[in-house]
């Protein structure tokens, strides 16, 4: 595969601190830099903007409610930015923001400006870094996640591969963090079928994503052809082998 959206968890890209994981972005923005040097295209879903603003302000966010959640995010995506920006210069490597909303994939006209940002960008070497636009994205706005978030992504660009990134080995038929002996599903081909027999838990802890999200981004990205993999990003050469056979982790795999 060719084109390849990466989506980062936020569990993968910040410490527990609430931090941008400098030793996990360093080792992703080197797997993505020896990639693009093959000649693989990249985008990157980020998630992580919310955890590293509370780390940024440096206090655990007093406030629940919306207005505050939103203030974290918006902080967060510079530190999150400053990251990226600073380890893809050590390749030369510019990276480019885009703040997306549910809105940008239901007018054709702006989704038109959108895949021709990201084709421009692409061209001239650059790797967009996407990710909800959070300050503007009201509940009735809004994507929700960055899984469903990747999968429209790849949709838009003609990914040829959607790589989803997260703190697990792939889908379960439980809650591997719950339960010790939960079993690794490697293949996936009906994604309902496999909705109906594993336990999938709630959300995560920022309020989004879990594994149902996940599943509803594969079976999103499989409704245009484009297989999907999710596997464990804190693994050293997670991408790169997931790219190499698209068949680490849990494949979802469409004829
Ligand atoms: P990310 O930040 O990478 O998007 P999330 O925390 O939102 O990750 O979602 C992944 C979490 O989903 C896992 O850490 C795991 O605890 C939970 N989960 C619940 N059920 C399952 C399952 N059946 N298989 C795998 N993970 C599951």
């Amino acid at each position: 595969s060719r084109k390849i959206v990466v989506k980062l968890g936020s569990h993968v890209l910040s410490t527990e601190e609430g931090m941008p994981d400098r030793e996990a972005i360093a080792n992703i923005v080197e797997q993505i830099a020896s990639l693009k040097k093959s000649g693989k295209q990249i985008i990157i879903v980020s998630s992580g903007a919310g955890i590293c603003g509370v780390g940024a302000i440096n206090k655990w966010s007093r406030r629940k409610d919306m207005n505050y959640k939103q203030a974290l995010c918006a902080i967060g995506q510079v530190e999150l930015m400053m990251a990226y920006k600073e380890f893809f210069a050590k390749y030369d490597i510019h990276v480019a923001q885009i703040l997306l909303t549910r809105d940008d994939f239901s007018n054709s006209e702006r989704e038109l400006h959108i895949r021709n940002t990201l084709f421009t960008l692409i061209d001239e070497g650059v790797v967009p870094v996407i990710n909800e636009n959070d300050s503007v994205s009201v509940e009735e706005i809004k994507i929700g996640d960055n899984d469903n978030l990747s999968a429209l992504t790849g949709n838009l660009w003609n990914a040829d591969a959607l790589v989803i990134l997260s703190d697990i080995d792939g889908v379960f038929d439980k809650d591997p963090k719950k339960h010790k002996d939960a079993k690794l599903i490697t293949e996936v081909r009906d994604i309902d079928a496999l909705m109906e027999k594993i336990e999938t838990g709630g959300v995560g802890s920022f309020g989004t994503g879990g594994i149902v999200t996940k599943l509803e981004a594969a079976k999103r990205a499989g409704e245009y052809g484009i297989p999907t993999i999710l596997l464990n990003g804190m693994k050293k050469d997670a991408i790169i082998e997931a790219e190499k056979d698209m068949r680490e982790g849990t494949a979802f795999l469409w004829d």
